[in-house]
């Protein structure tokens, strides 16, 4: 397998400037995997400047063209699946199927965006007035800087390149620290599809939000698409205003999981199930707070306690685990950290509670007489942790699930009616009824609240990356 390791700028594979790397780690057993390039104040200007040279003729390509070349790079990558899911286990830590879940779930953003490049929309009315026609065009907003997570390193990048490059936009990637090896794969199918230089870069600095602050304060980025946590998201918001930069924001979550009293529990768990350890727990729709009714809770419990048993544990390389190690040995620490407080806070362990394996491995946990407002059902846990809260009145469970600054994602499983209901009084951008994924290419993905603004996927998507010009004609 080839593995990239330098920055990708003006079309080239180069070193950073300075000569420096930084170790990428592969979690489940600590080791060093690759020396990835560190890209200096220079290498973020270069890819600025190759990104804005190469804007004008890309925007000017016929759609047909943007769209054929992104069809290439789907083709590309289902045929390479298999190795940008290896790549995801080692640098990530996921389990085999997660990994290929993910990477098959990626490409379809390619292929998605390869149908929406030919379908950009317009409008065309005639004033009340009767004295000019009206026409609305829609153009690429320019060179844009997309900022991904470490959490879903292949999914996070086609769901931002997609788009972008769709719409006539040039790019420059900056992916997580933790997980660039992935990003620097796709953006060299990318390349081997026949992306002209200049349309795609990727850029590692260091430090990030200084050099990210000089690259949104260039003139040509017009655009900030970004992945990753809250507090980020805050200060990229800030950064943004200065220049009154257009953002995108996917942000943190807490999603509430609610199971209603007339709850089917075996597709309950069986959902539930979906929804926390998809990802190994690692997902911004993970459920983080578990309401269950009581009339169900003792079964509920049961029930997920044995499925939780069922799933075996290790390096996601072997391929029969289904529950594979942590990005780190930080974020083990911060899952144990939560985990401890809440049962000095009074909560149960029914089963894991502890880090048993040597790497970057937490136990699958479940907690129950958690209690609502507490700091495990506050947080985004990102691990496997199951944290159950019991209620008696549905509008009690309504109240504890929007009782959150997050509004990305909701779980409801009950008798449809009800839990349609309630799904239409959560504050949040996407709720899942009766079923334990929402993710698809062709939905809106995104959240309201402090979860973020604009949406992902869809007809929507492409939208982030186009802005209307208005051109009045005589009628
Ligand atoms: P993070 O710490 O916010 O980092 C995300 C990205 O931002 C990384 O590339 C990081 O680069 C960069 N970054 C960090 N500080 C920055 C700064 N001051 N200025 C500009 N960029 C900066 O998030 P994470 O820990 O990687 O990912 C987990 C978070 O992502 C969770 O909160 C999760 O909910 C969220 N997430 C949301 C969605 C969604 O669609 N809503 C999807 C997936 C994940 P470095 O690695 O160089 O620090």
């Amino acid at each position: 397998m080839t593995v990239f390791t330098d920055l990708f700028i003006d079309g080239e594979w180069r070193p950073g400037s300075g000569d420096q790397r930084f170790d990428v780690i592969d979690p489940a057993d600590l080791s060093t995997i690759g020396r990835f390039a560190i890209a200096t104040e220079q290498d973020c200007m270069d890819a600025v400047d190759a990104a804005a040279a190469a804007q004008p003729a890309w925007a000017a390509t016929p759609p047909r063209e943007r769209g054929e070349l992104l069809r290439t790079a789907y083709e590309l990558l289902t045929d390479e699946v298999e190795t940008v899911a290896e790549l995801m286990v080692r640098e990530n830590g996921k389990s085999w199927a997660d990994a290929i879940g993910e990477a098959n779930y990626a490409k379809e953003f390619f292929r998605w965006f390869s149908e929406e490049a030919v379908r950009i929309p317009g409008d065309y009315r005639l004033a009340p007035s009767g004295d000019k026609r009206i026409i609305v065009d829609r153009q690429p907003i320019g060179v844009s800087l997309l900022i991904t997570p470490w959490n879903f390193p292949a999914a996070m990048a086609t769901r931002k390149l997609g788009p972008a490059l769709a719409a006539g936009c040039t790019t420059i990637l900056k992916p997580a620290r933790e997980t660039p090896l992935t990003a620097a794969y796709i953006v060299d199918v990318l390349r081997r599809a026949g992306v002209p230089r200049g349309v795609v870069n990727l850029v590692t600095p260091s430090p990030t939000g200084l050099l990210v602050k000089l690259m949104i304060d260039r003139p040509e980025v017009r655009k900030v698409s970004f992945t990753g946590s809250t507090e980020v998201g805050r200060e990229l918001l800030h950064a943004c205003a200065d220049s009154v930069v257009s953002t995108s924001m996917e942000l943190g979550g807490n999603a509430p999981l609610i199971v209603l009293p007339g709850a089917d529990i075996d597709s309950t768990v069986a959902g539930a199930l979906l929804a926390k350890m998809r990802n190994g727990g690692s997902a911004c729709t993970a459920a983080n707070r578990f309401y269950v009714h009581s009339s169900v809770h003792d079964e509920f419990v049961a029930r997920m306690d044995a499925a939780l048993a069922a799933i075996p544990v290790g390096p996601g390389l072997e391929r029969s685990n289904g529950l594979g190690a942590l990005v780190s040995v930080q974020e083990r620490d911060k899952v144990a950290r939560l985990v401890d407080a809440a049962v000095a806070g009074g909560a149960t362990v029914v089963r894991g509670g502890r880090a048993s394996r040597d790497g970057a491995f937490y136990d699958a946990t479940l907690l129950t007489g958690v209690e609502h407002g507490s700091a495990i059902n506050v947080t985004e846990i990102f691990g496997p942790v199951t944290a159950v809260v019991r209620f008696d009145e549905v509008d009690e469970a309504v109240r504890m699930a929007n009782d959150t600054v997050y509004g990305l994602m909701a779980y409801v499983f009950g008798e449809e009616r009800a839990a349609v209901d309630v799904a239409r009084r959560l504050e949040v951008g996407m709720v899942a009824i009766n079923r334990g994924v929402v993710s698809d290419p062709a939905a809106p993905f995104g959240g309201v609240k402090q979860s973020g603004l604009g949406r992902e996927g869809g007809a929507e998507g492409i939208l982030e990356f186009l802005e209307e010009k208005y051109l009045a004609l005589t009628a």
